[in-house]
């Protein structure tokens, strides 16, 4: 049997518990050029919560009644597609669910032996390429910039992060708690951090930016986005990646209310998705592959265990109860 977390009904704000279901299914027989995956983990993103919304996206939203939508790491157990042959380990759109039968469209295969299969759904996955080209190809730091990254004990954040110091910048992490802000100074190497939920963000970020901000990674929005605003510098460019201090809105989402610090600083804030850099993924991995290899970047997962847990696990995305990037994990 495969057992699945259904979407039940669509959340208005914080999704409660009944907005999954865990329903058991037989395990679908597999036809010609298809293969069944078992599912070894899943990628937890905050990007699941817009999913659940019925509006216009990059992406269609999650139907009521289906299966919920995730990234996921797994092995190939029957196979009738030559591409993907039994025992193949690869990653993909399996959603929340111990099996997946796929044609392959939208899976390649990574190899276990050289990263642990979480790292795939990770920092070799979709938060790394995040990271890796809304930073370097929306963000694009020169060595000797300041770069500041909210979210910055996260999945994308850390890797932003690290990847600014390899290119030479001053690197400032905000992030929720003592104990993640030393991690990001003490592990990662940021030049300093910034706790949000303690003491005066404008009145830290004037002490650690003295020279101002030449790229801001926003990956939470909200107040934070507006108090960086303040600071930008000349041609100071703003990705914006991600908004989780808005997703559970009941109210229309904040935008910036310093916005015209952009005019004054003939700036630019720039959107970017991952999905439409995905022809270079496998550049960005090698790269990222030879930084893990050689220590300069380090990768951090979090994981829960049990497709049972999904809805525990989920809500740590928003009450910022992990470290590094959250996987669910389902089979051994
Ligand atoms: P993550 O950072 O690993 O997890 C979310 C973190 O957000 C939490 O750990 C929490 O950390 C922080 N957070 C939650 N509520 C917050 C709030 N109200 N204000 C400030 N921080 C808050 O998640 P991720 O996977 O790396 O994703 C980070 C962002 O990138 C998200 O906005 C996501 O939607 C976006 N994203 C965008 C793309 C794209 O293509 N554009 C792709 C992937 C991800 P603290 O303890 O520090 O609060």
């Amino acid at each position: 049997m495969n057992k699945q977390q259904i979407l039940t009904k669509r959340p208005v704000g914080l999704p409660d518990a009944t907005t999954w279901d865990l329903q058991e299914k037989p395990i679908p027989q597999i036809s010609d050029g298809e293969v069944l995956i078992k599912i070894h983990y899943i990628s937890l993103d905050p990007a699941m919560r817009g999913w659940m919304n019925d509006v216009k996206s990059y992406i269609e939203p999650v139907q009521v009644g289906d299966v919920m939508r995730a990234g996921t790491v797994g092995e190939v157990i029957e196979s009738k597609n030559d591409k993907l042959p039994k025992g193949t380990f690869c990653s993909g759109w399996g959603g929340v669910q111990q099996y997946v039968v796929t044609n392959g469209k939208g899976w390649y295969s990574v190899d276990p032996k050289l990263a642990p299969l979480p790292m795939y759904i990770g920092t070799l996955g979709m938060p790394g390429m995040t990271a890796y080209f809304g930073l370097l190809e929306v963000g694009q730091p020169k060595a000797g910039e300041t770069v500041v990254v909210s979210g910055a004990a996260g999945a994308v954040g850390s890797i932003v992060g690290q990847i600014a110091k390899i290119k030479g910048c001053k690197v400032i992490g905000i992030a929720g708690g003592k104990d993640k802000c030393d991690y990001l100074i003490n592990e990662l190497g940021f030049d300093a951090a910034i706790d949000y939920k303690e003491g005066n963000l404008n009145t830290e970020l004037k002490q650690k930016c003295p020279n101002g901000v030449d790229v801001y990674f926003d990956n939470v929005g909200g107040v934070i986005l507006d108090a960086v605003l303040t600071k930008i510098n000349m041609k100071a460019r703003i990705v914006i990646c991600g908004a989780i201090s808005q997703y559970n809105n009941t109210t229309a989402i904040k935008g910036p209310s310093n916005y015209l610090s952009l005019l004054v600083n003939r700036a630019k804030m720039e959107g970017m998705v991952v999905l439409d850099y995905a022809s270079k993924y496998g550049e960005a991995a090698v790269e990222m592959a030879g930084w893990l290899q050689t220590g300069k970047l380090k990768s951090k997962e979090h994981v829960v265990d049990g497709i049972e847990n999904f809805y525990d696990a989920f809500l740590k995305l928003f009450s910022g109860d992990k470290l590094g990037k959250l996987v669910l994990k389902v089979l051994d």
